[in-house]
């Protein structure tokens, strides 16, 4: 589109003559809402490069006028288009993090599970979902109140952060709950299993004691959708409740 708008202003100027010469600012101008800052430039440069080789028209504007103009639309146009391109990228990021524990948000999830069931779809390795959920984390709260329960939230971040691959994905779902959405995993169980002795090891409350950790796991098979692949995880983490906690338990569904 940027493309086309460029190209045509520049036809209409080699039809019309210097009567139509104007409409190269506007164009300029409106180039960086369509494009990417830095190719916005590109263009504009291609642009100007090819106006001042119109024939007639620079009898009538002054070419270092037109030079001097069109800079000064581009540079200016340029900074609030990078400015507006951050902020974008600065908005789509709070809007994918849970402010607390810096984990990704529960509509992050959404988006991820889509994508990655249809991934899964076509991969040969399998992929996996688990919930996990600290054990009896109001006693935590009550013993020794919200500020040292949120930082447990936190470190269960760092901690799992550090313990799983570069693509995969930890989200605080709500509350002291969280999902692990693992991609390409052949040994499930020893991922799984790795995961829960590092936060055994390292995820402690104030005075020392071992802040548990249960896990509700559910493998992708075919025909999983979203909210099955959730509700398969969830039964699970239900049975690893019920079993004692501090425990995986896969869903066998
Ligand atoms: P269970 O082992 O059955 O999961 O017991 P539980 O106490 O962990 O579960 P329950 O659902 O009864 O309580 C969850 C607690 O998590 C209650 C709430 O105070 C705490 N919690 C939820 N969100 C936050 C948070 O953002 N910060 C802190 N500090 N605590 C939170
Ligand atoms: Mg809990
Ligand atoms: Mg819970």
């Amino acid at each position: 589109m940027a493309a086309f708008i460029n190209g045509g202003v520049y036809a209409i100027v080699m039809t019309n003559g210097v009567d139509s010469f104007l409409w190269v600012y506007p164009v300029i101008a409106s180039t960086f809402f369509m494009v990417r800052p830095i190719e916005a430039l590109g263009l504009n440069a291609a642009l100007t490069l090819a106006c001042v080789f119109l024939p007639n028209t620079f009898d009538v504007v002054p070419l270092m006028s037109f030079v001097v103009t069109v800079s000064m639309v581009s540079v200016t146009t340029f900074v609030y288009a990078s400015r507006s391109e951050t902020q974008f990228r600065l908005l789509e990021r709070l809007n994918t993090i849970d402010a607390l524990t810096g984990a990704l948000n529960r509509r992050a999830l959404s988006t991820d599970i889509a994508r990655a069931l249809s991934v899964a779809e076509r991969n040969v390795t399998p992929s996996m979902l688990a919930i996990l959920d600290l054990d009896h984390f109001k006693m935590v709260n009550d013993k020794f109140g919200h500020v040292a329960g949120d930082q447990i939230l936190k470190d269960l971040v760092t901690i799992t952060t550090a313990n799983i691959r570069k693509h995969d994905r930890f989200y605080r779902f709500g509350g002291e709950e969280f999902v692990l959405l693992i991609s390409d995993i052949n040994d499930q169980q020893a991922f799984i299993s790795t995961l829960r002795a590092a936060i055994k090891k390292e995820l402690k409350t104030p005075d020392g004691e071992e802040v548990t950790v249960s896990f509700g796991v559910s493998a992708w098979v075919p025909g999983t959708t979203e909210d099955s692949w959730l509700k398969n995880a969830d039964d699970a983490l239900y049975r690893a409740k019920a079993s004692g906690r501090d425990c995986a338990i896969f869903s066998d569904a």
